[in-house]
């Protein structure tokens, strides 16, 4: 049994609430049956499964379980490997296995958020529209979401807010971004302890991570708790919601917003196309010359392959294809176009697409013969 708890005036229900309906603060959950137990042969958020609200279908594009690893001095938790780029999607799966939305959605535009949701969605059919204020969206993130079908509708946000209950630091959302202290304990314990170095804004990620780190610490008497390093800029105010963590030992770092500019092209170099905020991680870690970690996450930059104008409308179908449902082999690709070409016709398209690095094929055993499955995210 789980219980939706108020933050901030113990308010608590046994069914689901995205915000607190006396204070409007944020709820969390509680769940006194959770225990570590790990699956294994699952590579995303759900090798967690039973640390997390109980769900009868999970619905996964493979967020998380991203790897650790080391830039120059820093070792980094790559979010960028998330099926769009950003740690937002941990809390996307969470979010729609639980609910499980069936109809058409209305929601505001949140960056990030925004698309990791309608990705999640459009796997499910779920039709979903944008409410944008107008001007307020990052032009590159409204290409994004008309390329996956969203509607964008470009209006009033408040009455997209009355009507939704979509939110990012909804505590199903929380629930998802925790797994990262079960993924830095499981894969990184060693390259601690001084520390997780969080990009920060509202301060839900800290407070996501720190809720992992507490339930890690209740159910396995941890030796230490790292602590929690927030980076911000000197005009940026210290979130409440960080103030409100008291068991844990949260520290501030603040960052130039040149250097993290600099920082951002440093690792557009290696490849890692991120945001300024995570580049300030970046940069805070460097600077702390500890035993840390650092998250960081992506920028909607890299979604866009600029190549894409030379394929053929069969690629581009497949591509297109590929983007909204991740994870199929040939036949099936085959099968989702309506078989309106010729199955030959398709692998020689998929050889093309990967040989030109759109997509990735894996290969997996069945029984004794070999099955191709291709992806769009590596
Ligand atoms: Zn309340």
């Amino acid at each position: 049994m789980i219980r939706f708890r108020c933050i901030s005036c113990g308010y608590f229900t046994s069914r689901y609430v995205s915000h607190c309906p006396r204070c409007r603060s944020l709820i969390v959950i509680d769940d006194e049956n959770i225990v570590w137990k790990i699956e294994r042969d699952e590579g995303s958020i759900w090798r967690y499964k039973r640390l997390l609200p109980y769900t009868q279908s999970i619905i996964s594009l493979g967020e998380g379980y991203t790897p650790l690893k080391r830039v120059d001095s820093v070792i980094i938790k790559d979010e960028t490997r998330n099926p769009t780029r950003t740690f937002i999607d941990r809390g996307a799966s969470v979010y729609v296995s639980y609910l499980h939305p069936r109809e058409n959605v209305v929601m505001p535009y949140i960056e990030d958020y925004t698309i990791s949701i309608s990705r999640y969605l459009s796997s499910l059919n779920i039709g979903v529209k944008v409410i944008v204020e107008s001007g307020h969206i990052d032009p590159i993130e409204a290409l994004y979401l008309a390329d996956m079908g969203v509607d964008i509708e470009f209006a009033d946000v408040k009455s997209a807010k009355e009507i939704s209950t979509f939110a990012y630091d909804d505590p199903l959302m929380i629930e998802g971004y925790k797994t990262i202290s079960y993924e830095i304990y499981e894969q990184g314990w060693k390259y601690l302890p001084d520390g997780i170095v969080v990009p920060s804004e509202k301060g839900i990620l800290a407070f996501s991570i720190a809720k992992g780190l507490l339930e890690l610490d209740r159910l396995l008497d941890l030796d230490y708790i790292p602590d929690i390093i927030i980076t911000l800029t000197k005009d940026m105010p210290v979130p409440e919601l960080v103030r409100s963590l008291t068991r844990i030992r949260i520290r501030v770092e603040y960052v130039d917003s040149t250097d993290a500019l600099k920082t951002m092209t440093k690792l557009a170099k290696r490849g890692l196309y991120v945001k300024p905020l995570s580049a300030m991680a970046y940069s805070a870690a460097e600077n702390l010359h500890g035993k840390y970690i650092a998250i960081i996450s992506g920028s909607s930059l890299r979604r866009f392959s600029s190549r894409i104008d030379s394929l053929t409308d069969l690629q581009r179908e497949i591509f297109n294809l590929m983007k909204r449902v991740d994870g199929l082999t040939a036949y099936q690709i085959w099968e989702h176009l309506g078989r309106r070409y010729t199955l030959q016709g398709v692998y020689q398209a998929l050889n093309k697409l990967v040989n030109s690095g759109y997509l990735h094929k894996s290969i997996k055993m069945v029984g004794k013969k070999k099955i191709g499955i291709y992806f769009y995210r590596t």
